[in-house]
């Protein structure tokens, strides 16, 4: 995930259109082009004092920033001249000056800050120095990180345990400008370290107190900052400094860490270009998060303390420093920075386990599009900020990053891999959309791609593919047949697919591509020898929709449903009450635990998940081998005693997707709670205490794409 200043970016639109169109120049809003920040700790105070200086864009006549809404200004300088100001509320309007107030549209911001007002004399680049006190102390005890939903974060907190500033914060004025040039210098207690975006520049001990100085090369579109009582640690790889800054308590985690940083960035570097910055470090945090700035990505605790991590999401982070913090999003012209780093890291992993790991990858993107996205929710890829649910996930990582493996199916992985590079060299430190990608793809492919944006980025929706035997003939020497087949597409909007068809027989199989560009086509294929089967896209290379004969029941698609009741069967009141914390845990949200007659109503609307079912509805009880004291799963007994069984269904009772939970372990259902999502992908789930045991998919035998072609005796 990365950190997007689009919601301010929005609440500036707003304002200036308002000067654009009505009376004239009412207040412009200033343009920071850089910033030198000083910050100076009182911790004990919660409190920053803070020192910013650089240049910035101001007009003649009223100009305004944003600033900390408990910001205690001490002094504004423009040019060499101390200005006065006035300062309001941004969510309250009766504050702004008179002068300006009747020719402002109302304003809408998104979190609370303070507007400043001041009127120049001259219009250009002037430099400027703000001088305030703010205090930060966002809660962070409730915080957390969720995988899909963005919400109730800090934005900037002073604890003895470490203090934390977002641009959210506002700690650093900001006004109209997309992309400025941060260095930031932190004074803060001598037991901290500190980190912030781009290189370390220098680190001096003065008495009790540590003063940092960091600098980032590119402009960006914002700076976080970040410092505690850490432990430090780094390694030296090509050049390039790769820091661990960990608390005590994880100090045994850091070589792994230094390790698979290392390993990244020289493979990436080697990849796409020389790696952007002069250091790389993994900071830990004491609250959740899981961002990636320049040089730099914050953990918290809880997530680097995951095995898996270092070998996905570490990776995922190390590579925006290509995609998305030296190349820059436009975002207005959509992000698709995640489209990249999911396929050039989450996906490019899978790849490298195997095939048959990425084909699941794929399969498991267009299930999820199934179970979060419908038309209510649906909508472009070029629309894609950054992800606020598991519906925009789902848009902006998975359906974006299939079509960049669309693009490289089409024009071969050597001018794919070129185009990454050709685009990191030509386009470092500027902002780009999925223009500037697509002339790279065409350039070192020679291809015409004009049919991409229109289709995938600019259009909501998915295709669906049909196939129909027309007929076949065998040539007079019996050793060729040749197959006609029809393949079309459904829906309003016609695609331009290049289709993969797998036929297979006793002679061996035979994979070959077509380009379907209408609503239906017939193809005569010739084949050797006799093919028994016929089946299009068998391996999920095209984002498409998916047949429900295709998709087995998994746990994302009943947490996809908006709408879901927690239904007991179990007498147990100290159950009931760990399943209220579980039910809460897995909706986000607050919940009631309702007895099964609610399963009798006549609107089926919802999901059930159900606790501890007397009886398993029969489809699953198909799949399943019960005793009192075990379950046998694919051939693998788990005892019931101390474990918990999720398991996830279609068709019952009316109901369309459903989940069984069966658990003989009250205290690990709070936490189960919060990590099911994480196994979305899953059919059964089993946990013993709160730990994975077993997982896996309900086997799909049939698919509507494949058609069975009988044999022909004879040559008549
Ligand atoms: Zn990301």
């Amino acid at each position: 995930m990365m950190f997007t200043r689009y919601l301010f970016v929005i609440t500036f639109a707003i304002i200036f259109s308002g000067s654009l169109f009505g009376l004239a120049e009412a207040a412009t809003i200033v343009d920071f082009t850089s910033h030198d920040i000083h910050l100076e700790f009182d911790v004990p105070a919660q409190e920053a004092t803070i020192i910013d200086q650089g240049e910035a864009a101001v007009q003649a006549g009223w100009n305004l920033f944003y600033l900390n809404a408990n910001a205690k200004i001490s002094m504004l300088k423009i040019g060499d001249k101390l200005v006065e100001y006035r300062v309001a509320s941004s969510s309250d309007t009766t504050q702004f000056p008179m002068e300006v107030k009747a020719d402002l549209p109302p304003i809408e911001t998104d979190g609370e800050s303070l507007l400043v007002f001041f009127e120049s004399d001259v219009s250009g680049k002037a430099l400027f120095v703000i001088e305030f006190k703010a205090q930060f102390a966002d809660p962070v005890e409730n915080t957390r990180f969720s995988r899909e939903k963005v919400g109730n974060e800090v934005n900037g907190t002073i604890l003895e345990k470490g203090a934390y500033l977002s641009p959210s914060a506002f700690y650093y004025p900001m006004g109209d400008e997309t992309l400025s040039h941060f260095c930031l210098t932190a004074d803060i207690p001598v037991a901290w370290h500190s980190v912030a975006d781009g290189n370390l520049v220098s680190s001096d001990v003065v008495g009790d107190r540590r003063v940092e100085t960091w600098e980032n090369t590119y402009k960006n579109d914002g700076c976080m900052f970040m410092a505690a009582p850490y432990v430090v640690r780094s390694v030296d790889q090509d050049g390039i400094e790769v820091a661990c800054y960990f608390f005590e308590a994880d100090t045994a985690l850091m070589d792994g860490y230094l390790e698979a940083t290392a390993g990244y960035l020289s493979m990436y570097s080697e990849k796409i270009g020389p790696y952007p910055f002069e250091r790389f470090t993994v900071a830990e945090n004491f609250f959740p998060t899981g961002y990636g700035m320049p040089a730099w990505t914050l953990l918290g605790q809880q997530v680097l303390r995951l095995p898996f991590i270092k070998a996905t999401s570490l990776g995922h982070e190390v590579l925006h420093n290509w995609w998305g913090n030296s190349v820059y999003v436009d975002y207005e012209r959509g992000n698709w920075c995640e489209a990249t780093t999911v396929y050039g890291a989450d996906y490019q992993y899978k790849l490298n386990e195997s095939e048959d790991a990425a084909k699941a990858y794929r399969k498991n993107i267009l299930k999820e599009y199934d179970s979060y996205v419908n038309e209510g929710n649906d909508f472009p890829i070029r629309e894609f900020t950054s992800r606020s649910s598991a519906g925009s996930r789902t848009i902006g990582y998975n359906k974006a990053m299939m079509v960049c493996h669309m693009i490289e199916q089409e024009i071969g992985s050597g001018p794919f891999r070129a185009a990454g590079r050709l685009v990191f060299e030509k386009y470092k430190g500027q902002q780009i959309s999925w223009e500037e990608w697509i002339a790279a793809f065409e350039e070192t492919s020679g291809q015409d791609l004009s049919w991409v944006i229109p289709q995938w980025i600019d259009r909501t929706g998915a295709p669906s593919l049909k196939i129909e035997f027309i007929g076949s003939t065998i040539s007079e020497d019996h050793l060729h047949k040749k197959i006609r087949l029809a393949l079309s597409q459904e829906g309003p909007d016609l695609y331009h697919l290049k289709i993969p068809i797998h036929f297979e027989g006793e002679d061996g199989v035979m994979d070959t591509p077509v380009v379907l560009d209408s609503e239906r086509t017939e193809f005569e294929f010739e084949v050797i020898g006799i093919s028994s089967s016929v089946e299009l896209d068998p391996d999920y290379h095209l984002f498409r929709r998916l047949y429900s004969e295709e998709i087995e029941p998994i746990v994302s698609a009943v947490l996809g449903i908006e709408q879901k009741r927690f239904v007991t069967y179990d007498t147990n009141k100290p159950f009931n009450a760990a399943f209220q914390s579980f039910s809460e845990n897995l909706a986000e949200d607050s919940t009631v635990v309702e007895e099964s007659i609610v399963l009798d109503s006549e609107v089926k609307d919802f999901a059930p998940v159900l606790l501890n079912p007397p009886d398993l509805p029969d489809n699953l009880a198909a799949m399943l081998t019960t005793t009192d004291s075990s379950i046998i799963i694919n051939d693998t007994e788990y005892l019931r005693a101390g474990h918990t069984f999720v398991f996830a269904g279609r068709n019952w009772n009316g109901f369309d997707k459903y989940l069984v939970v069966l658990s003989e372990n009250s205290e690990s259902l709070p936490r189960l709670g919060q990590l099911i999502p994480h196994y979305g992908k899953y059919s059964y789930l089993v946990f013993k205490g709160a730990r994975n045991v077993g997982k896996g998919q309900w086997a799909v035998t049939e698919s509507p794409l494949e058609i069975g072609l009988i044999p022909i005796r004879g040559g008549h």
